[in-house]
């Protein structure tokens, strides 16, 4: 038995409400989720890191508030979120503190996840909680997200989180377990796909299904996020968690549809830097090293001749040689500061100049895309 967790080391999983609340009392399914907690505590005893997105805040918020019809009016659902996220975080709390592991809470809105500023920030805190053993515990900020400004579906918005940490896997647990040519309650023909290597139109139209009435991601929001997944290099797993131990599962060979990602994720996030409309500043250097790039080398301190704009470590920039082209653009390693100490300077001398702890390129090679005229080579 196949073991499919095996090839990955950071993991979003994404739960679903349906798997959480229980569809008949509406209250929490404690038992499975101490048993999720369970599966999450032994992989990231492997060394993994993990970050969750979960559903179910409106679910049990509904409940608490003594809301019971189907569909409730935006307004409802909103307070339904802002009282059960409570219960939610609390829960999740004490299911993985229950292993010794923290957890946090970050609830997110597009604005956030699409916005640059705000995006690195998330970013920063997401890692930071994980490089502290944390396990961050991710939903849509329901209460506040407006109409038109909101997800509505953490599908879509666990494979933003996947992509914004670079996970290598994102895993939405759902009450199916994978994609069928066609919705299998309906037809009994339906055949169950063990892997997409690429999402084509003939992928979505097989995902056509409607969703169960607690949860709002039908299979239409799941291809949704295989799209955003593995355009980005990130894999997509689709599995079934209804019962208990569902990762311990997947590690012992349980069915289930894997995207395969598009791309690697380097040359994902070469992509994305070609993508870049606004650069933030700009280095200038001399004839060898705007050489140099052309062959894949890494920018040292001593080609720089020049630096404009303001920019900082993490912005991306365009790299100009002497005649002012643009030969490459990247994310920058040093801020505009920094490159002004140490243009034109060895790089044995940088730590001496900058300390120990900075990185002794101006662009990294894995970070920066050279442009031959107006082609970008990735
Ligand atoms: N954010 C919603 C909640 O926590 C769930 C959205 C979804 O089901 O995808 O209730």
């Amino acid at each position: 038995m196949s073991n499919a967790l095996a090839p990955y080391r950071r993991l979003t999983v994404k739960i679903g409400s349906a798997l959480l609340v229980d569809g008949k009392t509406g209250k929490l399914r404690a038992d499975w989720l101490a048993s999720l907690a369970a599966d999450l505590a032994a992989l990231k005893a492997e060394g993994r890191s993990l970050v969750i997105v979960s559903s179910g805040a409106i679910a049990l918020g509904r409940r608490l508030l003594g809301l019971d019809a189907k569909a409730l009016p935006l307004e409802q659902s909103q307070a339904a979120a802002s009282a059960g996220q409570i219960a939610l975080s609390q829960a999740w709390a004490a299911a993985l503190g229950a292993h010794g592991i923290v957890t946090g809470q970050i609830l997110l809105t597009p604005n956030i996840t699409e916005e640059r500023r705000y995006f690195l920030n998330a970013r920063t805190t997401i890692t930071t909680l994980l490089g502290l053993g944390a396990i961050p515990i991710i939903n849509e900020n329901d209460s506040v997200a407006t109409a038109e400004i909101r997800y509505g579906d953490n599908d879509r918005l666990s494979a933003r989180v996947a992509t914004m940490i670079e996970a290598d896997c994102l895993i939405l647990l759902s009450d199916v377990d994978g994609l069928y040519s066609a919705p299998p309650g309906k037809d009994p023909n339906a055949r169950h796909l063990p892997e997409v290597a690429l999402i084509t139109p003939e992928i979505e139209a097989m995902a056509g299904g409607a969703a169960s009435h607690l949860s709002r991601g039908g299979m239409t929001t799941k291809v949704e996020a295989g799209k955003i997944a593995t355009g980005a290099g990130t894999a997509m797993i689709i599995a079934r968690g209804t019962e208990d131990h569902p990762l311990q599962a997947l590690t012992e060979g349980a069915r289930h549809t894997l995207f395969a990602p598009a791309q690697s994720r380097a040359q994902a996030r070469k992509r994305w830097i070609m993508g870049t409309l606004e650069l933030s500043g700009a280095v200038h250097v001399d004839a060898g090293a705007a050489r140099a790039l052309l062959t894949g080398r890494s920018l040292l301190p001593i080609g720089v001749t020049k630096a404009s704009g303001t920019f900082e470590r993490g912005d991306v920039i365009a790299v100009l040689d002497p005649e002012g082209r643009e030969v490459a653009r990247g994310l920058a390693s040093l801020g505009r500061e920094e490159v002004d100490i140490v243009k034109g300077k060895k790089s044995t001398a940088v730590a001496e100049l900058l300390g120990f702890n900075t990185r002794s390129e101006v662009l990294h090679r894995d970070n920066m895309v050279t442009l031959m005229g107006a082609e970008a080579r990735i």
